[in-house]
């Protein structure tokens, strides 16, 4: 008997029509947890070396949290996996929304697809069984449209993951959506999807979860609840442009509690940060050459929290959250109803390009979104492209006549209605500014701001180091969701965990700039702490509130019966990132090539804004980080003794 998992997947193979379930031992739970562990343990052991991430062998999964469907709070994000054909190595991405207990409900902890289809289908789940079923009709459609055409067709309580007309072209930053046009966006697996002629998953399961304690989960989550609840009046939205340029200003700097984040997320959501963060110097601005100098207070202003939030008609919780930093909105213009931009869609559409047309973000946040595009992906290609037009790499011949300077609304949108269309130029560009520079010729790639071809986040390393230190070392590379020096100050880790450093309430900011190894610790915590977060399927604005406020590792204990510690649970979140390096590896990948360019690091120094004078010596950032893993320190590879298969898949528990 075992309690928070169902013990089970879903198999399915798209070449031969085969649908199978298949037992997964206890053992690989206790030694892998569920989600992102699970995936790693099953594409790790099945993909074979070198297949091409679009071609049939390729294998994708769609996996739910060890703690959905738990009474766990924030414990609704799915995760999908596969080969990704943006870093040709480990891919993942995941979302929030409703999809992640649907894939419980239906008693699997992930589904995994092989093989392609000859014609489009979608994966139709219900307490009956599963089938393929024809997909034509929708086959073209947004992913709007397609879900909603795919809910009355089935049942009114389905819950799909589609791709829509990007992922069906093959763009290689087409992303995966669910609950009406939320994304699991990054590592291309939208175009995965595509390939294999997969349109939707739909789901519709009314399978129960068992769970050891019940009573001891709704403790655990009415004692979390309250430190959401908890919710003072704060300052109005462009005020918090002020508060990002007191930070820029002093020269120390106060540890980020959860707690602070948390109370602006809960107001305005994601967004809360805009103008904050191009103030501070954490939000990179034209094409990461700028800063706050080039598209400062006056500009910004038309992204404050405010101006995004006067849109928002009703909040919008995910699954089993009690926080709600999305919120459903109405524009005047045609988008109707959308989801609100995030932060990163609104940065990236906005600073790094330099447009300041808030009514475009929210268009271009509608049209990408139900085209299953990625936000963050497009924003850097476009910001790429206009610094090619700028510098003459790129003329008005080569753009289908659009004048692509900073800050030209109309041209933007344009273009990535071209992307999405694989039209012209926007053909040029629909795989990211990677494959765009082999295209377009060798000069374009000092404008390619990516890492290992993943279009980088709107999170300024040069700011906090700790960011440019997961945006090269994670197996995903280009990440904002693993870790950064701020986010190990949230989690707070030591609170529960032995032999964790602890952070100064109040420290010099210089500090974060010295490249000491203490970094590099810190940074390895955050990684094996997120693959548990993402095992158990939580959502990272929920972990930011603390290891104590947000109980993750009590929470598993009590789902599943175990008496884990969180330092065994943080070793197993370690045996993961070794599990997803050596996928890396296997399929011919050398971590050295994650690296972002230079100027993402400060090569040279930038002159003005937040971050002039700032270069951090990220080599010995990132040797030391492979060390905390027993990685070789130059080549990031694991030993052969770590990467040895036995060790990897727990031969003293007899897997
Ligand atoms: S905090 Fe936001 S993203 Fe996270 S679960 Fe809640 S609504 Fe979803």
């Amino acid at each position: 008997m075992h309690f928070g998992y169902t013990g089970k997947i879903l198999t399915v193979d798209l070449s031969t029509r085969e649908i199978r379930e298949e037992t997964i031992p206890d053992r690989v739970y206790e030694y892998y947890l569920s989600g992102i562990g699970l995936a790693a343990y099953i594409l790790y052991d099945r993909i074979p070396a070198g297949v091409d991430p679009l071609g049939p062998e390729n294998i994708m999964g769609f996996v739910s949290g060890l703690l959905a469907g738990t009474g766990s709070l924030f414990a609704g994000r799915w995760m999908v996996v596969g080969k990704s054909p943006l870093t040709g190595g480990w891919g993942e991405a995941n979302c929030g929304g409703s999809f992640s207990p649907a894939i419980k409900r239906c008693g699997y902890d992930g589904i995994f697809f092989t093989g392609t289809s000859e014609k489009p289908v979608y994966l139709y789940v219900n307490n009956g069984g599963a089938e393929l079923r024809d997909a034509l009709h929708i086959w073209g459609r947004d992913t709007v449209e397609s879900e909603a055409m795919l809910v009355s067709e089935t049942s009114a309580n389905s819950r799909v993951a589609v791709i829509g007309p990007a992922g069906e072209r093959l763009s290689l930053i087409a992303g995966i959506c669910n609950d009406r046009g939320r994304m699991a966006a990054r590592s291309g697996l939208g175009a995965v999807m595509g390939a294999k002629r997969l349109k939707a998953v739909v789901l519709d399961g009314k399978k129960r979860i068992d769970v050891h304690n019940r009573a001891e989960i709704k403790r655990l989550s009415q004692t979390c609840n309250r430190w959401v609840q908890f919710q003072p009046p704060i300052f109005a939205g462009p005020v918090a442009a002020y508060i990002g340029a007191l930070m820029r200003i002093l020269p120390v700097q106060m540890a980020m509690d959860g707690m602070v984040y948390k109370i602006l997320l809960k107001k305005w959501g994601t967004g809360g940060m805009n103008q904050m963060s191009v103030e501070m110097g954490d939000a990179p601005v034209k094409n990461w050459r700028g800063s706050s100098v080039d598209w400062g207070i006056k500009k910004s202003l038309s992204v404050n929290p405010e101006a995004i939030r006067k849109y928002e008609k009703v909040k919008y919780h995910c699954y089993a959250c009690p926080l709600g930093c999305g919120g459903i909105c109405s524009t005047k213009g045609k988008d109707g109803e959308t989801h609100k931009p995030e932060y990163e869609t609104v940065l990236s559409l906005g600073g790094l390009c330099m447009n300041a047309d808030v009514d475009s973000i929210f268009h271009l946040n509608d049209i990408l979104n139900r085209a299953g595009m990625d936000t963050i992906s497009a924003g850097g290609t476009v910001a790429f492209a206009i610094e090619c037009y700028e510098a003459g790499i790129l003329t008005k011949e080569d753009t289908d006549g659009l004048e692509l300077t900073w800050g030209n609304s109309e041209a933007i949108v344009a273009l990535i209605e071209k992307m999405i269309r694989r039209e012209g130029i926007g053909d040029v560009l629909a795989d990211g500014s990677k494959v765009a520079t082999r295209k377009i010729g060798k000069k374009a790639g000092a404008a390619a701001m990516h890492a290992g071809g993943q279009e980088l986040p709107m999170h300024d390393g040069r700011n906090d180091p700790g960011y440019n230190v997961h945006y090269s070392v994670e197996a995903a590379p280009g990440r904002h969701t693993v870790g950064a020096q701020m986010y190990y100050e949230m989690f707070q880790l030591w609170k529960v965990a032995k032999r964790l450093p602890r952070v100064k309430p109040l420290y010099f900011k210089a500090r974060k700039y010295i490249a000491d190894e203490e970094k590099a610790v810190t940074a390895a915590a955050c990684s094996k702490f997120m693959n548990i977060a993402n095992c158990a399927g939580l959502c990272l604005f929920g972990v930011f509130l603390g290891a104590k406020r947000t109980p993750t590792f009590s929470w598993l204990n009590a789902a599943t019966g175990w008496n884990k510690t969180p330092e065994e649970y943080l070793d197993i979140g370690a045996r993961i990132q070794t599990l997803k390096q050596a996928f890396n590896i296997k399929h011919g990948i050398d971590p050295r090539t994650f690296r972002p360019g230079d100027r993402v690091i400060g090569k040279p120094a930038q002159t003005e804004g937040a971050n002039r004078g700032r270069t951090v010596d990220m080599e010995k950032l990132i040797r030391d980080y492979y060390r905390q893993f027993g990685w070789d320190p130059e080549t990031g590879r694991p030993k052969e003794e770590s990467i040895d298969r036995a060790k990897l898949r727990g031969d003293e528990y007899g897997i």
